[in-house]
Protein backbone atom coordinates (compact mmCIF):
# COMPACT_ATOMS: atom_id res chain seq x y z
CA UNK A 1 0.00 0.00 0.00
CA UNK A 2 1.44 3.33 -0.80
CA UNK A 3 1.70 6.36 2.03
CA UNK A 4 -0.63 8.77 1.56
CA UNK A 5 -0.42 12.20 1.94
CA UNK A 6 -2.21 14.45 3.96
CA UNK A 7 -3.31 17.29 1.47
CA UNK A 8 -6.95 17.11 -0.17
CA UNK A 9 -6.67 16.05 -3.70
CA UNK A 10 -9.26 17.82 -6.60
CA UNK A 11 -10.89 15.84 -9.07
CA UNK A 12 -12.41 16.74 -12.21
CA UNK A 13 -15.07 14.28 -12.25
CA UNK A 14 -16.30 14.74 -15.54
CA UNK A 15 -20.09 12.93 -16.67
CA UNK A 16 -21.37 11.09 -19.65
CA UNK A 17 -25.12 12.57 -19.12
CA UNK A 18 -26.36 11.91 -15.62
CA UNK A 19 -23.33 9.25 -15.22
CA UNK A 20 -19.55 9.82 -14.11
CA UNK A 21 -17.11 8.39 -16.67
CA UNK A 22 -15.63 4.99 -15.75
CA UNK A 23 -12.05 7.23 -16.43
CA UNK A 24 -13.36 9.64 -13.24
CA UNK A 25 -14.52 6.90 -11.80
CA UNK A 26 -11.23 5.22 -11.12
CA UNK A 27 -9.47 8.82 -10.56
CA UNK A 28 -11.97 9.40 -7.53
CA UNK A 29 -10.82 5.96 -5.98
CA UNK A 30 -7.69 7.08 -6.83
CA UNK A 31 -7.67 9.83 -4.67
CA UNK A 32 -9.37 8.33 -1.86
CA UNK A 33 -6.70 5.88 -1.86
CA UNK A 34 -3.85 8.75 -2.29
CA UNK A 35 -4.46 10.49 1.01
CA UNK A 36 -6.12 10.80 4.46
CA UNK A 37 -7.20 14.23 3.38
CA UNK A 38 -10.20 15.54 1.48
CA UNK A 39 -11.09 14.02 -1.99
CA UNK A 40 -12.63 16.58 -3.48
CA UNK A 41 -14.32 16.41 -6.73
CA UNK A 42 -14.95 19.14 -9.09
CA UNK A 43 -18.49 18.50 -11.28
CA UNK A 44 -19.28 21.10 -14.16
CA UNK A 45 -22.32 18.47 -15.12
CA UNK A 46 -25.99 20.05 -14.61
CA UNK A 47 -26.28 17.40 -12.04
CA UNK A 48 -24.01 15.68 -10.01
CA UNK A 49 -23.13 12.46 -9.80
CA UNK A 50 -23.13 12.41 -6.34
CA UNK A 51 -24.29 9.30 -5.27
CA UNK A 52 -21.35 7.64 -7.41
CA UNK A 53 -19.04 10.16 -5.86
CA UNK A 54 -19.89 9.38 -2.34
CA UNK A 55 -19.46 5.40 -2.83
CA UNK A 56 -16.28 5.72 -4.68
CA UNK A 57 -15.05 8.00 -1.74
CA UNK A 58 -15.39 11.53 -2.52
CA UNK A 59 -15.62 13.70 0.76
CA UNK A 60 -16.80 16.81 -0.70
CA UNK A 61 -18.54 17.77 -4.00
CA UNK A 62 -17.53 21.48 -5.64
CA UNK A 63 -20.08 22.26 -8.38
CA UNK A 64 -19.24 24.93 -11.29
CA UNK A 65 -22.69 24.93 -13.20
CA UNK A 66 -21.39 26.12 -16.31
CA UNK A 67 -24.56 24.52 -18.56
CA UNK A 68 -23.52 24.01 -21.67
CA UNK A 69 -20.54 25.64 -21.94
CA UNK A 70 -19.12 23.23 -19.21
CA UNK A 71 -18.37 21.35 -22.51
CA UNK A 72 -15.53 23.50 -23.55
CA UNK A 73 -12.53 22.48 -22.20
CA UNK A 74 -11.01 25.63 -22.00
CA UNK A 75 -14.22 27.11 -19.86
CA UNK A 76 -14.10 23.76 -17.39
CA UNK A 77 -9.96 25.20 -16.89
CA UNK A 78 -11.50 28.28 -15.54
CA UNK A 79 -13.75 25.87 -13.28
CA UNK A 80 -10.29 23.85 -11.91
CA UNK A 81 -8.60 27.28 -11.52
CA UNK A 82 -11.45 28.75 -9.46
CA UNK A 83 -11.64 25.21 -7.53
CA UNK A 84 -8.13 25.79 -6.94
CA UNK A 85 -8.53 28.76 -4.98
CA UNK A 86 -10.90 27.19 -1.94
CA UNK A 87 -7.88 24.97 -0.61
CA UNK A 88 -4.50 24.12 -0.47
CA UNK A 89 -4.64 20.89 -3.01
CA UNK A 90 -1.81 18.59 -3.08
CA UNK A 91 -2.41 17.11 -6.42
CA UNK A 92 -5.13 17.49 -9.65
CA UNK A 93 -6.32 14.58 -10.79
CA UNK A 94 -7.82 14.56 -14.54
CA UNK A 95 -8.99 12.03 -16.70
CA UNK A 96 -6.20 11.57 -20.06
CA UNK A 97 -8.61 11.19 -22.70
CA UNK A 98 -8.92 13.99 -25.29
CA UNK A 99 -11.19 16.76 -22.89
CA UNK A 100 -9.00 15.86 -19.87
CA UNK A 101 -5.44 16.24 -21.30
CA UNK A 102 -6.55 19.62 -22.82
CA UNK A 103 -7.92 20.80 -19.23
CA UNK A 104 -4.82 19.66 -17.82
CA UNK A 105 -2.21 21.33 -19.58
CA UNK A 106 -4.09 24.75 -19.83
CA UNK A 107 -4.40 24.71 -16.30
CA UNK A 108 -0.83 23.79 -15.98
CA UNK A 109 0.26 26.69 -18.26
CA UNK A 110 -1.64 29.10 -16.35
CA UNK A 111 -0.82 28.03 -12.98
CA UNK A 112 2.75 27.23 -13.78
CA UNK A 113 2.42 23.41 -12.20
CA UNK A 114 3.84 19.99 -13.12
CA UNK A 115 1.47 18.03 -15.63
CA UNK A 116 1.70 14.63 -17.12
CA UNK A 117 -0.69 12.87 -19.01
CA UNK A 118 -1.11 9.02 -19.81
CA UNK A 119 -0.29 7.99 -16.34
CA UNK A 120 -0.49 4.65 -15.70
CA UNK A 121 0.27 4.86 -11.91
CA UNK A 122 0.50 7.03 -8.75
CA UNK A 123 1.94 6.77 -5.87
CA UNK A 124 3.35 8.80 -3.13
CA UNK A 125 6.67 7.49 -1.37
CA UNK A 126 8.62 9.46 0.84
CA UNK A 127 6.71 12.63 0.83
CA UNK A 128 7.22 12.74 -3.23
CA UNK A 129 4.79 11.87 -5.79
CA UNK A 130 6.06 9.61 -8.39
CA UNK A 131 3.66 8.81 -11.90
CA UNK A 132 4.59 6.27 -14.03
CA UNK A 133 3.72 6.38 -17.63
CA UNK A 134 5.00 4.54 -20.71
CA UNK A 135 6.88 6.88 -23.32
CA UNK A 136 7.90 6.17 -27.22
CA UNK A 137 5.34 4.04 -27.78
CA UNK A 138 5.19 1.89 -25.38
CA UNK A 139 8.67 0.83 -25.75
CA UNK A 140 9.65 2.20 -22.22
CA UNK A 141 8.15 2.65 -18.70
CA UNK A 142 8.54 6.08 -17.20
CA UNK A 143 8.92 7.40 -13.65
CA UNK A 144 8.10 10.93 -12.88
CA UNK A 145 8.81 13.04 -9.74
CA UNK A 146 6.63 15.73 -9.61
CA UNK A 147 7.28 18.30 -6.49
CA UNK A 148 6.04 22.03 -6.34
CA UNK A 149 3.07 23.81 -7.17
CA UNK A 150 0.11 21.44 -6.90
CA UNK A 151 0.89 19.14 -9.96
CA UNK A 152 -2.01 18.20 -12.25
CA UNK A 153 -2.15 14.17 -13.52
CA UNK A 154 -4.01 12.57 -16.13
CA UNK A 155 -4.49 9.11 -15.43
CA UNK A 156 -5.28 6.14 -18.45
CA UNK A 157 -7.77 3.89 -18.04
CA UNK A 158 -7.23 0.49 -15.82
CA UNK A 159 -4.92 2.32 -13.26
CA UNK A 160 -6.78 1.22 -10.38
CA UNK A 161 -10.05 -0.83 -9.88
CA UNK A 162 -12.77 0.74 -8.60
CA UNK A 163 -13.04 0.05 -4.57
CA UNK A 164 -16.53 1.13 -2.64
CA UNK A 165 -16.15 2.94 0.42
CA UNK A 166 -16.83 1.43 3.99
CA UNK A 167 -18.63 4.20 4.81
CA UNK A 168 -19.46 6.80 2.20
CA UNK A 169 -19.99 10.56 2.91
CA UNK A 170 -22.97 12.31 2.52
CA UNK A 171 -22.10 14.68 -0.16
CA UNK A 172 -24.58 18.03 -0.92
CA UNK A 173 -23.01 20.38 -3.98
CA UNK A 174 -21.73 23.24 -3.07
CA UNK A 175 -21.89 25.94 -5.90
CA UNK A 176 -18.33 27.15 -6.69
CA UNK A 177 -18.40 30.50 -8.66
CA UNK A 178 -16.28 30.32 -11.52
CA UNK A 179 -14.59 34.08 -12.92
CA UNK A 180 -14.54 33.19 -16.78
CA UNK A 181 -10.72 34.26 -18.27
CA UNK A 182 -10.80 36.44 -21.71
CA UNK A 183 -10.41 33.05 -23.63
CA UNK A 184 -13.48 31.34 -22.49
CA UNK A 185 -15.84 34.63 -21.93
CA UNK A 186 -16.05 34.69 -26.02
CA UNK A 187 -16.79 30.61 -26.16
CA UNK A 188 -20.68 30.36 -27.31
CA UNK A 189 -21.92 26.57 -27.23
CA UNK A 190 -24.18 26.74 -30.46
CA UNK A 191 -25.42 23.19 -30.13
CA UNK A 192 -24.28 19.59 -27.85
CA UNK A 193 -25.49 16.24 -28.16
CA UNK A 194 -24.48 13.66 -25.37
CA UNK A 195 -22.55 10.85 -27.22
CA UNK A 196 -25.41 7.79 -27.01
CA UNK A 197 -25.01 5.95 -23.26
CA UNK A 198 -26.16 2.98 -25.27
CA UNK A 199 -24.06 -0.01 -24.87
CA UNK A 200 -20.99 -1.18 -22.74
CA UNK A 201 -18.46 1.20 -22.24
CA UNK A 202 -14.84 1.29 -24.31
CA UNK A 203 -12.83 2.50 -21.45
CA UNK A 204 -14.99 -0.60 -18.64
CA UNK A 205 -15.73 -3.25 -21.40
CA UNK A 206 -13.82 -7.06 -21.31
CA UNK A 207 -13.70 -7.28 -24.78
CA UNK A 208 -13.25 -4.50 -27.54
CA UNK A 209 -13.45 -4.91 -31.42
CA UNK A 210 -11.86 -2.08 -33.25
CA UNK A 211 -12.17 -1.16 -36.70
CA UNK A 212 -9.29 -0.21 -38.65
CA UNK A 213 -8.89 1.31 -42.22
CA UNK A 214 -9.25 -2.17 -43.40
CA UNK A 215 -12.88 -2.21 -42.95
CA UNK A 216 -13.42 0.59 -45.21
CA UNK A 217 -16.22 2.42 -43.58
CA UNK A 218 -18.32 -0.60 -42.63
CA UNK A 219 -18.51 0.13 -38.86
CA UNK A 220 -21.83 -1.89 -38.64
CA UNK A 221 -19.61 -5.00 -39.00
CA UNK A 222 -17.74 -3.78 -36.03
CA UNK A 223 -20.55 -3.01 -34.12
CA UNK A 224 -22.01 -6.52 -35.13
CA UNK A 225 -18.78 -8.71 -33.79
CA UNK A 226 -19.20 -6.28 -31.03
CA UNK A 227 -22.27 -6.74 -29.91
CA UNK A 228 -22.29 -10.54 -30.74
CA UNK A 229 -19.56 -10.77 -27.83
CA UNK A 230 -20.73 -8.14 -25.69
CA UNK A 231 -18.07 -6.00 -25.94
CA UNK A 232 -17.03 -2.34 -26.68
CA UNK A 233 -16.08 -0.51 -30.25
CA UNK A 234 -12.89 0.88 -30.69
CA UNK A 235 -11.39 2.66 -33.58
CA UNK A 236 -7.87 3.46 -34.88
CA UNK A 237 -7.41 7.33 -35.71
CA UNK A 238 -7.70 6.92 -39.68
CA UNK A 239 -11.11 5.40 -39.18
CA UNK A 240 -12.03 8.42 -36.84
CA UNK A 241 -10.28 10.87 -39.11
CA UNK A 242 -12.72 9.27 -41.99
CA UNK A 243 -15.99 10.20 -39.70
CA UNK A 244 -16.23 6.39 -39.43
CA UNK A 245 -16.29 6.33 -35.61
CA UNK A 246 -16.64 9.21 -32.98
CA UNK A 247 -13.40 10.69 -31.89
CA UNK A 248 -14.61 8.85 -28.08
CA UNK A 249 -13.91 5.67 -29.68
CA UNK A 250 -10.28 6.26 -30.60
CA UNK A 251 -7.50 4.00 -28.68
CA UNK A 252 -3.74 4.48 -28.99
CA UNK A 253 -1.11 7.58 -28.25
CA UNK A 254 -3.92 10.49 -28.52
CA UNK A 255 -6.54 8.65 -27.45
CA UNK A 256 -7.62 6.23 -25.08
CA UNK A 257 -5.69 3.47 -23.24
CA UNK A 258 -7.70 0.02 -23.12
CA UNK A 259 -6.91 -2.61 -21.26
CA UNK A 260 -9.56 -5.08 -22.05
CA UNK A 261 -9.50 -9.48 -21.62
CA UNK A 262 -10.17 -9.51 -25.32
CA UNK A 263 -9.03 -7.42 -28.49
CA UNK A 264 -10.09 -8.24 -31.53
CA UNK A 265 -8.75 -5.79 -34.03
CA UNK A 266 -10.23 -5.45 -37.86
CA UNK A 267 -8.15 -4.15 -40.32
CA UNK A 268 -6.18 -2.79 -38.22
CA UNK A 269 -2.54 -2.30 -39.09
CA UNK A 270 -0.88 -2.45 -35.93
CA UNK A 271 1.08 1.36 -35.63
CA UNK A 272 2.95 1.90 -32.20
CA UNK A 273 0.95 5.05 -32.39
CA UNK A 274 -2.20 2.32 -32.01
CA UNK A 275 -0.83 -0.48 -30.06
CA UNK A 276 0.47 1.49 -27.46
CA UNK A 277 -3.25 2.04 -26.39
CA UNK A 278 -4.05 -1.85 -26.51
CA UNK A 279 -1.48 -3.95 -25.81
CA UNK A 280 -1.78 -4.62 -22.44
CA UNK A 281 -5.46 -6.29 -23.65
CA UNK A 282 -4.82 -10.35 -22.20
CA UNK A 283 -5.59 -11.74 -25.65
CA UNK A 284 -5.08 -9.68 -29.35
CA UNK A 285 -6.83 -11.08 -31.98
CA UNK A 286 -6.05 -9.49 -35.49
CA UNK A 287 -7.93 -9.63 -38.43
CA UNK A 288 -5.63 -8.18 -41.29
CA UNK A 289 -5.27 -9.30 -45.09
CA UNK A 290 -1.56 -8.64 -45.14
CA UNK A 291 0.68 -11.20 -43.16
CA UNK A 292 3.39 -8.50 -42.60
CA UNK A 293 1.22 -5.88 -40.67
CA UNK A 294 3.08 -5.23 -37.67
CA UNK A 295 -0.27 -6.33 -35.48
CA UNK A 296 0.40 -10.35 -35.75
CA UNK A 297 3.55 -9.30 -34.30
CA UNK A 298 1.79 -8.75 -30.64
CA UNK A 299 -1.41 -10.75 -31.67
CA UNK A 300 -2.08 -13.89 -29.62
CA UNK A 301 -4.40 -15.13 -32.96
CA UNK A 302 -4.30 -13.94 -36.30
CA UNK A 303 -6.39 -14.34 -39.41
CA UNK A 304 -4.60 -13.07 -42.38
CA UNK A 305 -8.12 -12.18 -44.21
CA UNK A 306 -10.57 -10.13 -45.69
CA UNK A 307 -12.55 -8.83 -42.88
CA UNK A 308 -15.86 -8.78 -45.39
CA UNK A 309 -15.94 -12.83 -45.04
CA UNK A 310 -13.88 -13.48 -42.08
CA UNK A 311 -16.50 -11.14 -40.20
CA UNK A 312 -19.42 -12.70 -41.22
CA UNK A 313 -17.72 -15.87 -40.79
CA UNK A 314 -17.14 -15.84 -37.20
CA UNK A 315 -20.41 -14.43 -36.32
CA UNK A 316 -22.58 -17.43 -38.22
CA UNK A 317 -19.80 -19.74 -36.03
CA UNK A 318 -20.67 -17.74 -32.42
CA UNK A 319 -24.51 -18.10 -33.60
CA UNK A 320 -24.46 -21.59 -34.23
CA UNK A 321 -22.33 -21.93 -30.84
CA UNK A 322 -25.31 -20.27 -29.00
CA UNK A 323 -27.78 -22.43 -30.42
CA UNK A 324 -26.40 -25.33 -29.92
CA UNK A 325 -25.10 -24.40 -26.08
C1 LIG B 1 1.57 11.69 -33.17
C2 LIG B 1 0.66 10.60 -33.69
C3 LIG B 1 -0.31 10.11 -32.85
C4 LIG B 1 -1.15 9.10 -33.29
N1 LIG B 1 -2.11 8.61 -32.44
C5 LIG B 1 -2.85 7.55 -32.84
C6 LIG B 1 -3.80 6.97 -31.95
O1 LIG B 1 -4.02 7.43 -30.83
N2 LIG B 1 -4.48 5.90 -32.39
C7 LIG B 1 -4.31 5.35 -33.65
O2 LIG B 1 -4.98 4.36 -33.97
N3 LIG B 1 -3.44 5.90 -34.50
C8 LIG B 1 -2.71 6.98 -34.14
N4 LIG B 1 -1.85 7.54 -35.01
C9 LIG B 1 -1.85 7.05 -36.40
C10 LIG B 1 -1.04 5.76 -36.57
O3 LIG B 1 0.32 6.07 -36.77
C11 LIG B 1 -1.58 4.94 -37.77
O4 LIG B 1 -1.57 5.75 -38.92
C12 LIG B 1 -2.97 4.38 -37.56
O5 LIG B 1 -3.07 3.72 -36.32
C13 LIG B 1 -3.28 3.38 -38.67
O6 LIG B 1 -4.62 3.01 -38.57
P1 LIG B 1 -5.14 1.70 -39.29
O7 LIG B 1 -4.46 0.52 -38.71
O8 LIG B 1 -6.63 1.77 -39.24
O9 LIG B 1 -4.75 1.95 -40.82
P2 LIG B 1 -3.60 1.31 -41.71
O10 LIG B 1 -2.28 1.45 -41.07
O11 LIG B 1 -3.79 1.87 -43.07
O12 LIG B 1 -3.96 -0.25 -41.69
C14 LIG B 1 -5.09 -0.80 -42.28
C15 LIG B 1 -4.82 -2.29 -42.43
O13 LIG B 1 -5.99 -2.92 -42.90
C16 LIG B 1 -5.61 -3.85 -43.90
N5 LIG B 1 -6.78 -4.06 -44.77
C17 LIG B 1 -7.19 -3.34 -45.83
N6 LIG B 1 -8.34 -3.86 -46.33
C18 LIG B 1 -8.64 -4.95 -45.57
C19 LIG B 1 -9.68 -5.89 -45.58
N7 LIG B 1 -10.68 -5.82 -46.47
N8 LIG B 1 -9.67 -6.89 -44.66
C20 LIG B 1 -8.67 -6.98 -43.75
N9 LIG B 1 -7.65 -6.10 -43.68
C21 LIG B 1 -7.64 -5.09 -44.58
C22 LIG B 1 -4.42 -3.22 -44.61
O14 LIG B 1 -3.63 -4.20 -45.28
C23 LIG B 1 -3.69 -2.59 -43.43
O15 LIG B 1 -2.79 -3.51 -42.84
C24 LIG B 1 -1.01 8.57 -34.61
C25 LIG B 1 -0.02 9.09 -35.45
C26 LIG B 1 0.80 10.08 -34.99
C27 LIG B 1 1.87 10.61 -35.91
Amino acid sequence: MTQQMHSPILVLADQAGSRLTSLARQAVTLAASLTSGDVVALSVASVPDTAALAELGATRVLHADLGAAGHSSVVASDAVIAALGTDSYGLVLASSDYRGREIAGRVAALTEAGVVSGASSVSFEGGVLQVGKTALGGSWSMGIVLEGQTPIVGISSGIIDEAPVASPASLAPEPLAVELSAEASVIEVVSSVADEEEGVSLADASTVVCGGRGVDGDFELVRSLADALGGAVGATRVACDEGWAPRAEQIGQTGLTVTPNLYIGLGVSGAIHHTVGMQSAAHIVAVCDDPDAPIFEIADFGVVGDVAEVVPAALAIIEEARAQA
